[in-house]
Protein backbone atom coordinates (compact mmCIF):
# COMPACT_ATOMS: atom_id res chain seq x y z
CA UNK A 1 0.00 0.00 0.00
CA UNK A 2 1.11 3.45 -0.64
CA UNK A 3 0.46 7.19 -0.27
CA UNK A 4 0.36 8.00 -4.04
CA UNK A 5 -4.13 8.14 -5.03
CA UNK A 6 -5.81 9.85 -7.27
CA UNK A 7 -8.12 12.72 -5.42
CA UNK A 8 -10.98 14.93 -7.26
CA UNK A 9 -9.47 14.03 -10.34
CA UNK A 10 -5.95 14.69 -9.47
CA UNK A 11 -2.61 12.83 -8.58
CA UNK A 12 -1.52 12.95 -5.00
CA UNK A 13 1.51 12.32 -3.20
CA UNK A 14 -0.30 12.18 0.19
CA UNK A 15 -2.33 15.61 0.77
CA UNK A 16 -0.05 17.48 -2.17
CA UNK A 17 -1.15 17.53 -5.45
CA UNK A 18 1.58 16.16 -7.77
CA UNK A 19 1.24 19.30 -10.45
CA UNK A 20 1.32 21.70 -7.89
CA UNK A 21 4.74 20.04 -6.96
CA UNK A 22 5.93 19.82 -10.69
CA UNK A 23 4.84 23.80 -11.21
CA UNK A 24 7.09 24.71 -8.30
CA UNK A 25 10.05 22.32 -8.69
CA UNK A 26 9.92 21.82 -12.48
CA UNK A 27 10.14 18.31 -14.07
CA UNK A 28 11.51 15.71 -14.29
CA UNK A 29 11.61 14.79 -10.45
CA UNK A 30 11.40 12.27 -8.04
CA UNK A 31 8.49 12.11 -4.92
CA UNK A 32 9.17 10.40 -1.79
CA UNK A 33 6.01 9.95 0.42
CA UNK A 34 7.08 10.01 4.03
CA UNK A 35 3.85 7.95 5.15
CA UNK A 36 4.56 5.38 2.75
CA UNK A 37 8.39 5.14 3.71
CA UNK A 38 7.20 4.34 7.69
CA UNK A 39 4.61 1.93 6.95
CA UNK A 40 6.40 -0.04 4.31
CA UNK A 41 9.37 -0.12 7.43
CA UNK A 42 6.76 -0.55 10.10
CA UNK A 43 5.18 -3.32 8.17
CA UNK A 44 8.57 -5.02 7.54
CA UNK A 45 9.39 -4.89 11.36
CA UNK A 46 5.96 -5.74 12.61
CA UNK A 47 6.22 -9.34 10.86
CA UNK A 48 9.69 -9.70 12.82
CA UNK A 49 7.59 -8.86 16.22
CA UNK A 50 9.21 -11.23 18.68
CA UNK A 51 12.28 -11.95 16.75
CA UNK A 52 15.42 -10.43 18.12
CA UNK A 53 15.82 -8.50 14.95
CA UNK A 54 17.91 -5.48 13.63
CA UNK A 55 16.96 -4.01 10.27
CA UNK A 56 19.86 -2.21 8.48
CA UNK A 57 18.38 -0.55 5.73
CA UNK A 58 20.07 -0.84 1.96
CA UNK A 59 21.17 2.81 1.27
CA UNK A 60 22.11 1.93 -2.11
CA UNK A 61 18.25 1.25 -2.91
CA UNK A 62 17.78 4.96 -2.48
CA UNK A 63 21.16 7.30 -0.17
CA UNK A 64 18.93 10.24 0.05
CA UNK A 65 19.88 11.50 3.37
CA UNK A 66 16.47 12.53 3.78
CA UNK A 67 14.82 9.26 3.19
CA UNK A 68 17.92 7.58 5.28
CA UNK A 69 16.68 10.24 7.86
CA UNK A 70 12.98 9.00 7.90
CA UNK A 71 13.94 5.55 8.30
CA UNK A 72 17.04 6.05 11.34
CA UNK A 73 13.95 7.90 13.27
CA UNK A 74 12.04 4.66 12.73
CA UNK A 75 15.15 2.54 14.34
CA UNK A 76 17.05 1.60 11.41
CA UNK A 77 20.23 0.87 10.89
CA UNK A 78 22.14 0.79 7.35
CA UNK A 79 23.48 -1.17 5.11
CA UNK A 80 26.32 0.39 2.94
CA UNK A 81 28.71 -0.46 0.19
CA UNK A 82 31.25 2.06 -0.04
CA UNK A 83 32.49 4.73 1.89
CA UNK A 84 29.89 6.89 0.10
CA UNK A 85 27.02 4.94 1.34
CA UNK A 86 28.90 5.05 4.66
CA UNK A 87 29.04 8.86 5.18
CA UNK A 88 25.71 9.31 3.75
CA UNK A 89 24.47 6.85 6.76
CA UNK A 90 26.28 8.76 9.41
CA UNK A 91 25.48 12.02 8.25
CA UNK A 92 21.95 11.33 8.05
CA UNK A 93 22.02 10.07 11.43
CA UNK A 94 22.97 6.33 11.29
CA UNK A 95 24.69 5.30 14.69
CA UNK A 96 27.72 3.60 13.20
CA UNK A 97 27.38 0.51 15.31
CA UNK A 98 24.29 -0.19 13.40
CA UNK A 99 26.31 -0.18 10.02
CA UNK A 100 27.11 -3.43 8.17
CA UNK A 101 29.56 -3.04 5.47
CA UNK A 102 28.59 -5.28 2.52
CA UNK A 103 30.22 -5.62 -0.91
CA UNK A 104 32.90 -8.02 -2.67
CA UNK A 105 35.45 -4.94 -3.71
CA UNK A 106 36.07 -2.66 -0.28
CA UNK A 107 39.21 -0.08 -0.99
CA UNK A 108 42.00 -0.17 1.66
CA UNK A 109 40.39 3.40 2.25
CA UNK A 110 36.96 2.36 2.94
CA UNK A 111 38.11 -0.35 5.24
CA UNK A 112 39.64 2.59 6.82
CA UNK A 113 37.21 4.64 7.21
CA UNK A 114 34.28 2.16 8.70
CA UNK A 115 37.13 1.01 11.27
CA UNK A 116 37.44 4.94 12.24
CA UNK A 117 33.57 5.15 12.35
CA UNK A 118 33.53 2.09 14.81
CA UNK A 119 30.81 0.36 12.64
CA UNK A 120 28.83 -2.75 13.84
CA UNK A 121 29.91 -5.18 11.27
CA UNK A 122 32.18 -5.96 8.27
CA UNK A 123 30.67 -8.35 5.95
CA UNK A 124 33.72 -10.38 4.39
CA UNK A 125 33.54 -11.57 1.02
CA UNK A 126 37.11 -12.89 0.63
CA UNK A 127 40.37 -13.89 2.25
CA UNK A 128 42.37 -11.25 0.61
CA UNK A 129 40.25 -8.69 2.23
CA UNK A 130 39.97 -10.29 5.48
CA UNK A 131 43.64 -10.40 5.64
CA UNK A 132 43.72 -7.10 4.48
CA UNK A 133 41.17 -5.61 7.32
CA UNK A 134 43.10 -7.65 9.89
CA UNK A 135 46.03 -5.39 9.23
CA UNK A 136 43.89 -2.18 9.06
CA UNK A 137 42.33 -2.88 12.29
CA UNK A 138 45.52 -4.19 14.37
CA UNK A 139 47.63 -1.08 13.20
CA UNK A 140 44.60 0.78 14.25
CA UNK A 141 44.08 -0.70 17.48
CA UNK A 142 40.69 -1.94 17.17
CA UNK A 143 38.51 -4.79 16.73
CA UNK A 144 36.30 -5.27 13.57
CA UNK A 145 33.58 -7.44 14.78
CA UNK A 146 32.82 -9.90 11.36
CA UNK A 147 30.36 -12.06 9.38
CA UNK A 148 31.52 -13.58 6.11
CA UNK A 149 29.06 -13.56 3.55
CA UNK A 150 28.68 -17.27 2.32
CA UNK A 151 27.79 -18.01 -1.04
CA UNK A 152 24.94 -20.92 -0.74
CA UNK A 153 24.71 -21.10 -4.39
CA UNK A 154 20.80 -20.66 -4.43
CA UNK A 155 19.17 -19.53 -7.60
CA UNK A 156 17.05 -16.42 -6.94
CA UNK A 157 15.20 -16.69 -9.40
CA UNK A 158 14.94 -13.08 -10.63
CA UNK A 159 16.35 -11.05 -13.35
CA UNK A 160 20.26 -12.47 -13.83
CA UNK A 161 22.28 -9.17 -13.12
CA UNK A 162 20.57 -8.99 -9.60
CA UNK A 163 20.86 -12.80 -8.70
CA UNK A 164 24.12 -12.83 -6.32
CA UNK A 165 23.65 -16.19 -4.57
CA UNK A 166 24.53 -18.73 -6.98
CA UNK A 167 28.46 -20.20 -7.41
CA UNK A 168 29.42 -18.34 -10.35
CA UNK A 169 28.25 -15.22 -9.16
CA UNK A 170 30.79 -12.63 -8.16
CA UNK A 171 29.58 -12.51 -4.85
CA UNK A 172 30.13 -14.45 -1.21
CA UNK A 173 32.21 -16.91 -0.46
CA UNK A 174 31.28 -21.04 -1.05
CA UNK A 175 31.31 -23.41 1.75
CA UNK A 176 33.52 -25.36 2.44
CA UNK A 177 36.08 -22.53 1.44
CA UNK A 178 34.34 -20.01 3.84
CA UNK A 179 34.86 -22.41 6.58
CA UNK A 180 39.10 -21.82 5.68
CA UNK A 181 38.30 -17.84 6.28
CA UNK A 182 36.42 -18.91 9.40
CA UNK A 183 39.47 -19.98 10.54
CA UNK A 184 42.02 -17.94 9.75
CA UNK A 185 39.83 -15.24 10.86
CA UNK A 186 40.09 -16.62 14.57
CA UNK A 187 43.50 -16.67 14.51
CA UNK A 188 43.82 -13.13 13.16
CA UNK A 189 44.79 -9.92 14.91
CA UNK A 190 42.08 -7.05 14.99
CA UNK A 191 39.25 -10.05 13.92
CA UNK A 192 36.46 -10.65 16.11
CA UNK A 193 34.35 -13.21 14.37
CA UNK A 194 30.66 -12.33 15.24
CA UNK A 195 28.50 -14.03 12.58
CA UNK A 196 27.19 -15.30 9.08
CA UNK A 197 25.49 -13.42 6.02
CA UNK A 198 24.05 -14.40 3.11
CA UNK A 199 22.56 -12.39 0.03
CA UNK A 200 21.01 -14.16 -2.29
CA UNK A 201 19.73 -11.70 -5.05
CA UNK A 202 17.13 -8.92 -5.44
CA UNK A 203 13.20 -8.32 -6.63
CA UNK A 204 12.29 -12.16 -5.19
CA UNK A 205 9.10 -13.12 -5.61
CA UNK A 206 8.84 -16.46 -4.19
CA UNK A 207 9.89 -17.29 -0.65
CA UNK A 208 11.41 -20.60 -1.84
CA UNK A 209 15.11 -19.46 -2.54
CA UNK A 210 15.26 -17.66 1.00
CA UNK A 211 14.18 -20.81 2.42
CA UNK A 212 16.82 -22.99 0.39
CA UNK A 213 19.19 -20.44 1.57
CA UNK A 214 18.59 -19.60 4.70
CA UNK A 215 18.09 -23.49 5.56
CA UNK A 216 21.69 -23.83 4.29
CA UNK A 217 22.91 -20.92 6.16
CA UNK A 218 21.32 -22.69 9.57
CA UNK A 219 22.93 -25.69 9.39
CA UNK A 220 26.40 -23.52 8.63
CA UNK A 221 25.86 -21.89 11.75
CA UNK A 222 26.12 -25.39 13.95
CA UNK A 223 29.08 -26.10 11.69
CA UNK A 224 30.95 -23.29 12.30
CA UNK A 225 29.92 -23.42 16.14
CA UNK A 226 31.25 -27.09 16.33
CA UNK A 227 34.78 -25.42 14.90
CA UNK A 228 34.54 -23.37 18.39
CA UNK A 229 33.23 -20.02 16.48
CA UNK A 230 31.09 -17.73 18.71
CA UNK A 231 28.63 -17.33 15.82
CA UNK A 232 25.88 -14.47 17.30
CA UNK A 233 24.28 -13.08 14.62
CA UNK A 234 22.82 -14.31 11.07
CA UNK A 235 22.75 -11.69 8.27
CA UNK A 236 19.64 -12.70 5.83
CA UNK A 237 20.46 -9.66 3.38
CA UNK A 238 17.49 -8.20 1.59
CA UNK A 239 15.50 -9.11 -1.06
CA UNK A 240 11.93 -9.55 -1.21
CA UNK A 241 10.64 -7.81 -4.42
CA UNK A 242 7.32 -5.50 -4.98
CA UNK A 243 4.60 -5.59 -7.29
CA UNK A 244 5.90 -3.10 -10.13
CA UNK A 245 2.88 -4.19 -12.44
CA UNK A 246 1.82 -7.77 -12.08
CA UNK A 247 4.16 -9.02 -10.12
CA UNK A 248 2.82 -10.62 -6.62
CA UNK A 249 5.64 -11.23 -4.15
CA UNK A 250 5.14 -12.68 -0.43
CA UNK A 251 3.85 -10.47 2.07
CA UNK A 252 6.63 -9.12 4.57
CA UNK A 253 4.38 -11.33 7.11
CA UNK A 254 5.07 -14.39 4.81
CA UNK A 255 8.28 -13.68 4.88
CA UNK A 256 8.99 -12.92 8.79
CA UNK A 257 6.71 -15.75 9.11
CA UNK A 258 9.35 -18.20 6.68
CA UNK A 259 12.13 -16.76 8.56
CA UNK A 260 10.63 -17.93 12.32
CA UNK A 261 10.21 -21.31 10.90
CA UNK A 262 13.71 -21.61 8.99
CA UNK A 263 16.11 -20.29 12.16
CA UNK A 264 13.96 -21.55 14.57
CA UNK A 265 16.36 -22.54 17.69
CA UNK A 266 19.27 -20.96 15.69
CA UNK A 267 20.27 -18.78 18.72
CA UNK A 268 21.42 -15.83 16.49
CA UNK A 269 20.32 -12.01 16.58
CA UNK A 270 19.08 -11.89 13.40
CA UNK A 271 19.88 -8.86 11.07
CA UNK A 272 17.72 -7.89 7.76
CA UNK A 273 19.04 -5.46 4.86
CA UNK A 274 15.60 -4.63 3.32
CA UNK A 275 15.78 -2.49 0.36
CA UNK A 276 13.71 -2.20 -2.32
CA UNK A 277 10.73 -3.34 -0.24
CA UNK A 278 11.05 -0.53 2.12
CA UNK A 279 11.24 2.91 -0.74
CA UNK A 280 10.48 1.08 -4.13
CA UNK A 281 6.63 1.90 -3.85
CA UNK A 282 7.41 4.86 -1.79
CA UNK A 283 8.28 6.63 -4.88
CA UNK A 284 7.76 8.60 -8.15
CA UNK A 285 9.28 9.83 -11.16
CA UNK A 286 7.19 12.44 -12.71
CA UNK A 287 7.94 14.18 -16.08
CA UNK A 288 6.34 15.99 -18.30
CA UNK A 289 5.34 14.86 -22.16
CA UNK A 290 7.45 17.22 -24.54
CA UNK A 291 5.82 15.60 -27.76
CA UNK A 292 3.38 13.22 -28.96
CA UNK A 293 5.15 12.31 -32.59
CA UNK A 294 3.16 9.87 -34.63
CA UNK A 295 5.25 7.95 -36.72
CA UNK A 296 5.11 4.69 -39.02
CA UNK A 297 1.56 4.07 -37.24
CA UNK A 298 2.97 4.09 -33.90
CA UNK A 299 2.52 6.82 -31.24
CA UNK A 300 5.55 8.04 -29.21
CA UNK A 301 4.89 10.07 -26.11
CA UNK A 302 8.04 11.21 -25.51
CA UNK A 303 8.56 12.99 -21.62
CA UNK A 304 11.69 14.98 -20.21
CA UNK A 305 12.54 12.56 -18.36
CA UNK A 306 15.02 9.79 -19.87
CA UNK A 307 17.08 6.16 -18.72
CA UNK A 308 19.30 8.53 -17.30
CA UNK A 309 17.09 9.19 -14.63
CA UNK A 310 15.28 5.72 -14.45
CA UNK A 311 17.35 3.30 -15.62
CA UNK A 312 15.88 0.19 -14.71
CA UNK A 313 13.47 -0.04 -17.48
CA UNK A 314 16.38 -0.25 -20.33
CA UNK A 315 18.96 -2.17 -18.10
CA UNK A 316 16.06 -4.66 -16.79
CA UNK A 317 13.38 -4.32 -19.31
CA UNK A 318 11.76 -3.20 -16.22
CA UNK A 319 8.31 -2.58 -16.30
CA UNK A 320 7.05 0.28 -14.37
CA UNK A 321 3.34 1.28 -13.95
CA UNK A 322 2.49 5.01 -15.93
CA UNK A 323 -0.28 6.90 -14.76
CA UNK A 324 -1.28 10.83 -16.10
CA UNK A 325 -1.53 13.40 -13.31
CA UNK A 326 -4.61 13.93 -14.45
CA UNK A 327 -7.08 11.32 -13.59
CA UNK A 328 -8.86 10.13 -17.52
CA UNK A 329 -11.96 10.00 -17.50
CA UNK A 330 -14.09 6.56 -16.43
CA UNK A 331 -14.95 6.12 -20.09
CA UNK A 332 -11.60 7.43 -21.76
CA UNK A 333 -10.42 5.74 -24.77
CA UNK A 334 -7.17 3.77 -23.74
CA UNK A 335 -4.70 4.07 -26.89
CA UNK A 336 -1.08 1.69 -27.14
CA UNK A 337 2.17 4.39 -27.21
CA UNK A 338 5.20 3.55 -26.37
CA UNK A 339 6.66 5.79 -24.02
CA UNK A 340 9.80 7.02 -24.45
CA UNK A 341 12.78 9.32 -23.30
CA UNK A 342 14.72 12.02 -25.12
CA UNK A 343 17.86 10.33 -24.92
CA UNK A 344 19.89 9.12 -28.14
CA UNK A 345 19.59 5.33 -27.73
CA UNK A 346 16.68 3.10 -29.10
CA UNK A 347 16.78 1.34 -25.61
CA UNK A 348 15.79 4.69 -23.68
CA UNK A 349 12.23 3.51 -23.89
CA UNK A 350 10.31 3.38 -20.53
CA UNK A 351 7.58 1.38 -22.32
CA UNK A 352 6.13 0.02 -25.29
CA UNK A 353 2.76 -0.62 -26.05
CA UNK A 354 1.31 0.76 -23.55
CA UNK A 355 -2.76 1.53 -22.93
CA UNK A 356 -2.51 4.77 -22.35
CA UNK A 357 -5.76 8.00 -22.43
CA UNK A 358 -4.70 10.52 -25.25
CA UNK A 359 -1.89 12.40 -24.13
CA UNK A 360 -0.64 15.84 -25.54
CA UNK A 361 2.16 18.28 -25.04
CA UNK A 362 2.83 19.53 -20.92
CA UNK A 363 0.11 16.70 -19.41
CA UNK A 364 1.85 15.24 -16.61
CA UNK A 365 3.05 11.33 -16.56
CA UNK A 366 4.10 9.81 -13.35
CA UNK A 367 6.29 6.75 -13.23
CA UNK A 368 5.53 4.33 -10.67
CA UNK A 369 7.96 2.25 -8.09
CA UNK A 370 10.75 4.51 -8.97
CA UNK A 371 11.75 4.95 -5.43
CA UNK A 372 14.20 2.14 -5.45
CA UNK A 373 17.06 1.97 -7.66
CA UNK A 374 16.39 5.44 -9.46
CA UNK A 375 17.82 8.29 -8.35
CA UNK A 376 20.79 6.51 -7.06
CA UNK A 377 21.57 4.83 -10.86
CA UNK A 378 21.23 8.19 -12.59
CA UNK A 379 23.53 9.69 -14.93
CA UNK A 380 24.83 12.80 -16.24
CA UNK A 381 24.34 10.88 -20.02
CA UNK A 382 23.51 13.05 -22.91
CA UNK A 383 24.55 16.34 -20.76
CA UNK A 384 21.72 15.59 -18.82
CA UNK A 385 21.48 17.44 -15.09
CA UNK A 386 20.45 15.04 -12.30
CA UNK A 387 16.91 15.42 -11.45
CA UNK A 388 15.35 16.81 -8.50
CA UNK A 389 13.95 14.74 -5.90
CA UNK A 390 11.35 16.07 -3.23
CA UNK A 391 10.09 14.17 -0.01
CA UNK A 392 6.49 14.64 0.75
CA UNK A 393 5.07 14.72 4.34
CA UNK A 394 1.18 15.30 5.19
CA UNK A 395 0.10 18.59 3.51
CA UNK A 396 3.70 19.77 3.13
CA UNK A 397 6.95 19.10 0.48
CA UNK A 398 10.19 20.43 0.49
CA UNK A 399 12.94 19.57 -2.07
CA UNK A 400 15.86 16.91 -0.53
CA UNK A 401 17.95 17.44 -3.43
CA UNK A 402 17.68 20.08 -6.18
CA UNK A 403 17.67 19.86 -9.78
CA UNK A 404 22.09 20.01 -10.75
CA UNK A 405 23.02 22.72 -12.84
CA UNK A 406 24.71 22.59 -15.94
CA UNK A 407 27.73 24.74 -13.93
CA UNK A 408 27.79 22.25 -11.39
CA UNK A 409 28.31 19.30 -14.15
CA UNK A 410 31.05 20.74 -15.70
CA UNK A 411 32.98 22.22 -12.78
CA UNK A 412 34.50 18.71 -12.10
CA UNK A 413 36.10 19.08 -15.39
CA UNK A 414 39.24 21.10 -16.65
CA UNK A 415 40.90 21.61 -20.63
CA UNK A 416 44.44 20.31 -20.18
CA UNK A 417 47.70 23.09 -20.39
CA UNK A 418 48.15 21.83 -23.71
CA UNK A 419 44.61 23.11 -25.09
CA UNK A 420 44.87 25.81 -23.08
CA UNK A 421 44.89 25.06 -19.39
CA UNK A 422 41.52 26.45 -17.83
CA UNK A 423 38.64 25.02 -15.59
CA UNK A 424 35.92 24.64 -17.46
CA UNK A 425 33.94 26.35 -14.70
CA UNK A 426 36.29 29.54 -15.12
CA UNK A 427 35.67 29.65 -18.90
CA UNK A 428 31.84 29.72 -18.40
CA UNK A 429 32.14 32.56 -16.43
CA UNK A 430 34.19 34.69 -18.57
CA UNK A 431 32.21 33.88 -21.35
C1 LIG B 1 21.36 -4.76 -2.77
C2 LIG B 1 21.58 -5.39 -1.45
C3 LIG B 1 20.57 -5.41 -0.49
C4 LIG B 1 19.20 -4.84 -0.75
O1 LIG B 1 18.48 -5.56 -1.69
P1 LIG B 1 16.94 -5.23 -1.94
O2 LIG B 1 16.55 -6.16 -3.02
O3 LIG B 1 16.85 -3.82 -2.35
O4 LIG B 1 16.22 -5.51 -0.67
C5 LIG B 1 20.85 -5.98 0.74
N1 LIG B 1 22.06 -6.51 1.01
C6 LIG B 1 23.06 -6.52 0.11
C7 LIG B 1 24.36 -7.11 0.48
C8 LIG B 1 22.85 -5.97 -1.15
O5 LIG B 1 23.85 -5.99 -2.05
Amino acid sequence: MDHFAYRDGELHAEDVPVARIAAEVGTPFFCYSTATLRRHYSVFSDALAGVDATICYAVKANANLAVIRTLAQLGAGADVVSGGELERALTAGIAPEHVVFSGVGKSRNELTLALDARIGQFNIESAEELELLSKLAAAADVTARVAVRVNPDVDAETHKKISTGRHKDKFGIPWPEARDVYARGAALPGIEIIGVAVHIGSQITTLKPFETAFGRIVDIVGRLRADGHDIRRLDLGGGLGVPYESETPPSPAEYGEMVRKVTLGVGCELVFEPGRVIVGNAGVLVSRVLYVKNSAGRTFTVLDAAMNDLLRPSLYNARHAILPAREPAADAESLPMDIVGPICESGDVFARDRPMPPLVTDDLLVIRTAGAYGAVMSSNYNGRPLAAEVLVNGDVFEIVRRHQTTAEMLGLERIPSWLGGFDADRERGAA
